[in-house]
């Protein structure tokens, strides 16, 4: 019965996305830039180790209440909050130990961090499933982070992975609810976080995928998500040289921007969060630029 919850993903879920499809991809992006060969073949094995623990995951469905439902696309009430969504903690503490585990082989900032997270554990200094379960407390993630010495961005990045599983099947669980007609803000009417990045499909139309939840949603196309500007004196893009699928959108009136993968340039079916990896020399180039993300990049780099 768990079981046919995944199995009924929605296809906007990029997590659902069958592992082998994944796979391919980072397989070819490898083969065409072996600098992110370490970082690809970390991203693989986190794949594996998610979907290993997802038939064994338990969400119960959430609540939404009622008067954000009635309000929701009027007001641009997301149906909610961080703190809202369930999280299946003994299975999200397993996953959590076996990312650790992975995570030290992975590079040696990411192994000198978890050290410091597992000897926090071992002492019991540290409890692994609160930490999991207060992921949306930003000043008890700030305090653990300097308490144990541990980078925050890293941090961040361990909880989110392990939680991510719980975080799908809450969305799974509450996506009927979202007015998409009427949504076109530029925060995540699930969660109400930021975009991590964009894409277009189809005719040109303009999606935007949670920082959080994973959910995406359709947007208007020339508009700053983050500040809501609409003047196109402000807004400008810059391409990666000659190559029109990869773009970074950025606005004059809040300093912000976006990586904006256009997908009918592609032959395949992009793994936005592989694609936001592979793309990490383009934040380089923003922020150089002057331009911040509001979004975490990925692995906090
Ligand atoms: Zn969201
Ligand atoms: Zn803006």
């Amino acid at each position: 019965m768990k079981q046919a919850v995944f199995l009924s993903f929605g296809k906007e879920l990029y997590l659902n996305r069958p592992l082998e499809k994944s796979s391919e991809q980072i397989k070819s992006f490898i083969e065409k830039n072996p600098s992110y060969k370490s970082i690809l073949i970390f991203y693989e094995e986190l794949l594996k180790l998610q979907e290993a623990i997802k038939p064994s995951l338990n969400v119960p469905r959430v609540h939404v209440k009622k008067d954000v439902l009635n309000l929701q696309a009027r007001e641009g009430f997301s149906l909610l909050n961080k703190e809202d969504f369930i999280v299946d903690i003994p299975s999200s503490v397993n996953l959590f130990e076996s990312i650790c585990r992975t995570g030290k082989n992975a590079n040696e900032k990411m192994k000198e961090n978890i050290q410091f997270i597992e000897e926090a554990i071992l002492t019991k200094k540290l409890d692994p499933g609160e930490l999991l379960q207060k992921h949306y407390d930003i000043s008890y993630i700030d305090r653990v982070a300097g308490e144990y010495r541990i980078d925050k961005a890293i941090l961040n990045f361990l909880i989110h992975m392990s939680i991510q599983p719980s975080i799908h099947a809450n969305v799974e669980n509450v996506k009927e609810f979202v007015d998409l007609k009427n949504w076109l803000r530029g925060y995540c009417p699930i969660c109400g976080s930021l975009p991590q990045i964009s894409t277009l499909k189809g005719e040109g139309q303009r999606y935007f995928l949670c920082s959080f939840c994973g959910f995406e949603w359709h947007s208007e196309r020339l508009k700053c998500p983050f500040c809501e500007n609409r003047d196109h004196n402000k807004l400008h893009y810059f391409y990666e040289e000659n190559k029109k699928v990869y773009r970074v959108d950025l606005c004059d009136n809040c300093k912000h921007y976006i990586k904006t993968i256009d997908s009918r340039e592609l032959n395949y079916d992009p793994d936005l969060y592989l694609e936001d990896i592979t793309t990490i020399h383009l934040d380089i180039l923003a922020d150089k630029q002057g331009y911040k993300r509001p979004a975490p990049t990925p692995w906090g780099i």
